[in-house]
């Protein structure tokens, strides 16, 4: 039987937001290939291999899972969210690019899911219902002055926001100098939202503004959205408001 690797993404933690694709995939597959928390969700059966790797080691995985594929099993490679959203999708291209010809013949596809962006919106409302951008605060695989000019020129363009990896480990003042970041190019009232472990029991959301917001309410399980300046709050007698962003900007 010919082998294939695909790269699929798990959504934010539910069982629900796993795509019936996904699912199907992982039925079909004879390996699973990630970090150790993704391949933890997997439900384990006697004819499935699982193999856990720490997370620094993506293009070492990446060609596991090519070789793998090569020999005839067929791979899952899984990541949280959608693969392609920082995260395995690119790290299995970039090792197919500077990997053995063979692997360009391999049958490889991208089975997307629901981006922790996504999911953290769809709790606040409509925060990004107009344009916005996506920003990686990690600097593990970039200079932090880059991530600082994405957040200078987003600021500008008026951009709504999305933030992944705010806090790292490496750099926990990150996310402190991301608030300074905004504070010179927004205004107080800016909306922003710390969405934590969407879709899971640990869940939490906080709405609340450039002005009140603070390094802590940010860590590793939390997607941080910030709005542009037209986003709106709609309150209500009890919970948390209704966030949304208007579908128009007038002329
Ligand atoms: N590929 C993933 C992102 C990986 S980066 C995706 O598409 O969602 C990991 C970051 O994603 C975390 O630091 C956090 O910012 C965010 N994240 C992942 N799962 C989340 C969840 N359930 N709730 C809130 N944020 C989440």
């Amino acid at each position: 039987m010919s082998g294939w690797v695909r790269i699929a993404g798990l959504g934010p933690g539910a069982e629900a937001l796993v795509t019936p694709e996904v699912q199907a995939a992982l039925a079909e597959a004879t390996d699973v290939v990630g970090y150790i928390p993704y391949v933890r969700r997997v439900a384990p059966r006697p004819d499935l291999r699982l193999h856990e790797s720490d997370n620094r080691v993506e293009i070492d995985r990446a060609r596991h899972a090519l070789e793998m594929a090569s020999e005839g099993r067929r791979v899952v490679v899984v990541s949280s969210g959608d693969p392609g959203v920082f995260a395995m999708a690119s790290a299995v291209f970039e090792a197919v690019e500077d990997g053995p010809a063979a692997w360009r013949a391999l049958e490889i596809g991208v089975l997307p899911g629901i981006t922790a962006m996504l999911a953290a919106a769809a709790r606040a409302g409509a925060p990004l219902g107009h344009d916005f951008c996506a920003i990686n605060l990690s600097d593990n695989l970039k200079p932090w002055a880059l991530i600082e000019k994405r957040l200078r020129l987003a600021a500008e363009a008026d951009f709504a926001m999305a933030f992944y990896n705010p806090r790292s480990k490496s750099r926990p003042e990150g996310f402190a100098r991301t608030l300074e970041v905004l504070r010179e190019g927004c205004e107080p009232s800016r909306v922003i939202i710390f969405a934590r472990a969407v879709s899971t029991p640990d869940e939490a959301l906080r709405v609340t503004t450039l002005a009140e917001a603070t390094p802590e309410m940010a860590d590793m399980r939390t997607a941080v959205l910030v709005g542009s300046s037209a986003t709106r709050v709609i309150n209500r007698p009890e919970g948390a408001p209704f966030v949304y962003t208007p579908r128009s900007v007038p002329a």
